[in-house]
C-alpha cells in the first residue's frame, strides 16, 4: 500500500511539473492576469469582483433565515442581496446574465455569464462553511470561464478556457486515477438519485469505489479540480452550476459527462478522464462525455 502511495504521488507530481511548465509559457502568474486578452481580462476582473462583493456579504454570517422555494430548496435574504449585487457589477460587461433566484439580462449577447449567488443555501442557513458562490461564462453557449468561491474558507477557484484552472492563484490538476476500486468518489443528495430513478446504478458505483463521502455543493466540487477526490456525481442540477463546473473540471484537466434529467436540467458526472467511462457506463442512457 506504502508502495502504491508513493508511486502515485510521484505520477502526480511529474505531471504538476509538465502542467506548470506549458502553461508559464502562456500566462505569467506573477502578472495574473494582465496576459489575457482585453476581452477574456475584463471578464476576469469583473468575475473576481463580483466573488469579493459576494464574500464581504457571506463570509461572517453564521445563521440565517430560510424560506422554501418552489423547488423544495432554501432562500435566505442574502441570496437575494449577493445575487443583486453580482448581477450589478456583471451588468458592465458585454454580456447577458442569467441568475438563479430573480434577476435576468437577456439581450442575446455572445457571452452569457450564469450565477448561483450562494450554492448550498442550506448549509449557509445554519452555519456550516461549506457553501459558496459559483459564477459560469459562456462564449455562443460554450463554457469559457468557471469560478468558485468558498468564503469561509478562503478559496477561490478559477478556470480560463485553455489556460486551466487555479485554486488561489496557483494552478491545480485533477486526478488521472484508472481504477474505481482504488478511487474516492463523492455524490449529492441519493434523494435526488430516486427521483431520477439512478439510485440503483449510484449503489453499485458506490459499492466498487474504495470509499465515498458526501462532500456537499459547491465545496464538493472543488475537491475534484484539486484532485483531493477522484470523482463527483450529481443530479438534476441548473445552468448556473454546470457551465461553470464543465469549465473547472475540463481546465484541471477531470473528464466531464452529462446527461439530461427527468426535468430538463443535468446529470453530471466529472472527475479523473479515466473514471467517466466505465461510470456512464454502468448509469446507462444517452450520456455526452466532454
Ligand atoms: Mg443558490
Amino acid at each position: 500500500m506504502v508502495e502504491h502511495l508513493l508511486a502515485k504521488e510521484k505520477v502526480a507530481s511529474s505531471n504538476l511539473v509538465f502542467r506548470s511548465k506549458s502553461f508559464h509559457k502562456k500566462l505569467d502568474m506573477n502578472e495574473f492576469p494582465n496576459q489575457l486578452d482585453n476581452n477574456l481580462k475584463q471578464f476576469f476582473i469583473l468575475g473576481n469582483t463580483a466573488l469579493d462583493a459576494s464574500r464581504k456579504i457571506t463570509k461572517d454570517v453564521n445563521f440565517a433565515n430560510s424560506e422554501l422555494k418552489d423547488d423544495g430548496s432554501l432562500l435566505t435574504k442574502f441570496d437575494l442581496s449577493v445575487e443583486e449585487k453580482i448581477f450589478e457589477i456583471l451588468s458592465e460587461s458585454d454580456a447577458d446574465i442569467i441568475t438563479e433566484e430573480i434577476l435576468e439580462k437577456k439581450e442575446n449577447k455572445e457571452f452569457c455569464w450564469y450565477v448561483d449567488p450562494i450554492d448550498g443555501t442550506t448549509s449557509f442557513s445554519k452555519g456550516i462553511p461549506l457553501f459558496g458562490t459559483i459564477i459560469g461564462l459562456t462564449h455562443k453557449d460554450k463554457p469559457i470561464m468557471g469560478f468558485i468561491d468558498l468564503p469561509k474558507l478562503g478559496d477561490r477557484y478559477i478556470s480560463i478556457n485553455k489556460y486551466g484552472c487555479f485554486l488561489n492563484k496557483k494552478l491545480v490538476k485533477a486526478s488521472e486515477l484508472g481504477n474505481l476500486n482504488e478511487a474516492i468518489i463523492s455524490y449529492g443528495s441519493p434523494q435526488r438519485f430516486a427521483k431520477e430513478n439512478l439510485i440503483d446504478q449510484l449503489r453499485k458505483i458506490d459499492d466498487l469505489a474504495w470509499d465515498s463521502r458526501g462532500y456537499s455543493d459547491c465545496f464538493g466540487y472543488s475537491l475534484v479540480f484539486r484532485g483531493a477526490i477522484d470523482l463527483f456525481i450529481e443530479a438534476d442540477l441548473n445552468p448556473w452550476e454546470t457551465v461553470a463546473i464543465e469549465n473547472l473540471s475540463l481546465e484541471s484537466g477531470a473528464g466531464y459527462a452529462e446527461k439530461e434529467s427527468i426535468n430538463g436540467k443535468k446529470n453530471i458526472i466529472f472527475g479523473s478522464k479515466n473514471l467517466i467511462e466505465q461510470t456512464t457506463d454502468i448509469f446507462g442512457g444517452d450520456w455526452t462525455i466532454k
